[in-house]
């Protein structure tokens, strides 16, 4: 849903003119400096960057999960780190609080992660909980007006630099279901609080990554999201559920970018005395490329579309996100291809892409976990759910 179709066209005009003027420039020195510099943050929070799913009330955009695609698909234009920075807090940096946090909650952080002031991180995954996330283990023991928590979560984004971590932990160690974890937010600056160093990564440089520590952490009760024990796994998965329309959203953007790129090389480099562009075999590669992108888009757009309709897009946001991310690790190799050589040569940007897309199969569930998830939910639909062990 658009609240104002003609103002939101001038925004989204707006905000393809930052990211051609001042983020594209700088993508090579956020790479080699493996850092996005403090002046473009702060450009980034004067253009509302980091505030675009958080609710009017507190100091954001209030976007609609349509608008919230159509700036994902125009921000992501660009490198990876970029959107990364701002990422946790227009997605699951915040949305926990945004869905389940109590009036106290929003009123004390939201306006925060709005103006970017404090970056949000998520963490959920665990050395031996990733795929299976119910199987976290960190604890969290009551002991009158707080929490101690315990346990180490891995691969959280942002964590290195965030002031603000959204924790699932289990608060009932004798229910290792879903029902016995619980949803906190932590403050960097909580005692027993740690980040490890940032990994280095195959992709993504500029975007920052890490283990947390939780070592005998103090967390007051009062930050139990929605102040309730047991609902954390509950909050997790509607986290998941917008935040898988929001990724395959910004997977359709840096496959626009790539195509565009590598049409303009193929469109001025010539071979056999003619353009590479008028090779039919070099045209399949853009039209399979543009194909995939439309497809991608409009099943997003239509499925955000329904969110805000109040539909359940359960299995439609899986859908989404598998099929907009694989397509677009199929446009980064079409768009390598394309470039011959220089699609593997550093300085010409596609390898860059080719690496920071990578990811977007891994995360907030794997291809094969939404592939079963797909699988089980359209067979539950069709009336076959329970098909024995
Ligand atoms: C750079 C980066 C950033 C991340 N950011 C965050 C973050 O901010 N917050 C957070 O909580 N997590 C984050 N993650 C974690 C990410 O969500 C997990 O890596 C992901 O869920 C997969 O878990 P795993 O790595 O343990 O792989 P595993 O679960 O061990 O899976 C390994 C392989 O086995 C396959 N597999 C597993 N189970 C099955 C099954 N039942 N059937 C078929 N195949 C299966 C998987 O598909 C995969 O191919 C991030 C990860 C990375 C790499």
């Amino acid at each position: 849903m658009l609240r104002d179709p003609e103002s939101f066209s001038a925004f989204l005009a707006t905000l393809r003119r930052f990211v051609r003027e001042r983020l594209v420039p700088n993508e090579a020195e956020v790479a080699e400096a493996d850092e996005v510099p403090a002046e473009l943050v702060a450009e980034m929070a004067a253009h509302g960057l980091f505030g675009y799913s958080i609710p009017e009330a507190y100091g954001g955009a209030g976007m609609t999960t349509e608008e919230l695609v159509l700036a994902a698909m125009e921000l992501s234009q660009c490198s990876v780190a970029f959107r990364a920075r701002v990422g946790t807090n227009t997605g699951i940096g915040s949305e926990a609080l945004v869905a389940d946090g109590t009036d106290e909650q929003k009123r004390r952080y939201l306006p925060k992660l709005a103006s970017g002031e404090v970056t949000g991180a998520f963490a959920l995954t665990e050395p031996e909980a990733g795929s299976d996330a119910v199987a976290l283990k960190t604890s969290a023991r009551r002991e009158g007006d707080h929490y101690v928590l315990n346990g180490t979560k891995c691969f959280i984004t942002n964590a290195p630099i965030a002031n603000l971590f959204t924790v699932m932990a289990r608060t009932d160690p004798n229910d290792p279901s879903a029902r016995g974890v619980t949803a906190f937010l932590v403050e960097r600056g909580m005692p027993g609080l740690s980040t490890g160093p940032a990994y280095r990564k195959m992709g993504q440089a500029g975007s920052p990554v890490s283990e947390v520590h939780f070592r005998d952490c103090i967390v007051p009760a009062a930050n139990v999201i929605g102040g309730r024990e047991g609902q954390g796994f509950k909050t997790a998965m509607k986290v998941l559920n917008k935040q898988r329309i929001h990724l395959a959203a910004l997977c359709i953007g840096p496959a626009i970018r790539m195509l565009d790129d590598a049409m303009a090389f193929v469109a001025n480099r010539r071979q056999f005395g003619q353009a590479l562009a008028s090779f039919q075999l070099v045209q399949a590669m853009i039209a399979d490329s543009q194909t995939e992108i439309h497809a991608a888009r409009a099943l997003v757009l239509d499925t955000a579309r329904k969110r805000d309709e109040g539909i359940d897009v359960t299995l439609e946001a899986s859908i989404c996100k598998y099929f907009a991310s694989e397509m677009c690790g199929r446009v980064a190799d079409r768009c390598v291809q394309m470039l011959g050589g220089y699609g593997y040569i550093a300085d010409m940007g596609m390898e860059r892409f080719y690496r920071d897309v990578r990811l977007f199969r891994l995360y907030e569930g794997t291809s094969q976990i939404h592939q079963l998830n797909i699988a089980k939910r359209t067979l539950a639909r069709a009336g076959w759910s329970d098909l024995g062990a």
